[in-house]
């Protein structure tokens, strides 16, 4: 069985996960700092505006995630060693850890680049 580590559970990152994790082949691990469960973006507005709680913007039942094998974890990986297929992920509370990857998925989204005008 191959391990396969996702860092990021937005839409890519869950995605893939839920899709790999009925395969005997692969133990999933689902890294992500921001929250325990996948929610949808482009619904943070309805939150902001009040109309929904972040938990209404999950687009799955939190019982999937429990009852699948999908290995979650909350934390942010700090750093990527290539050659030993490791990474390094700061659980905040519970402290450092190194975790061993077959493959490596980075799933982290990305940060706006601001137009400069004139
Ligand atoms: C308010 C809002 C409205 C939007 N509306 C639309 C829309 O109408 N249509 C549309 O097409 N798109 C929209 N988008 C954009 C869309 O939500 C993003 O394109 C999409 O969420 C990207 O998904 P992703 O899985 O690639 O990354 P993300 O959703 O960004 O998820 C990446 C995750 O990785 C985590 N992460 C990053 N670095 C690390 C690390 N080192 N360790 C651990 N975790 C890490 C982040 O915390 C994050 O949770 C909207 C976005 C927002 C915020």
């Amino acid at each position: 069985m191959q391990e396969v580590c996702i860092i990021g559970n937005g839409v890519a990152g869950s995605t893939l996960a839920l899709n790999l994790s009925t395969s005997k082949k692969f133990k999933v691990h689902l890294i992500s700092e921001e929250a325990d469960f996948f929610f949808s973006r482009t619904a943070l507005m309805y939150v902001y505006m009040g109309h929904l709680t972040l938990k209404q913007t999950e687009p799955y039942e939190r019982g999937l995630w429990n009852d699948s094998a999908i290995n979650r974890i909350r934390g942010r990986v700090t750093a990527l060693n290539r050659s030993a297929k490791q990474l390094k992920i700061d659980e905040h509370s519970r402290g450092t850890r190194l975790l061993n990857y077959d493959i490596l998925v980075i799933a982290t989204g990305s940060k706006p680049r601001f137009i400069r005008l004139a």
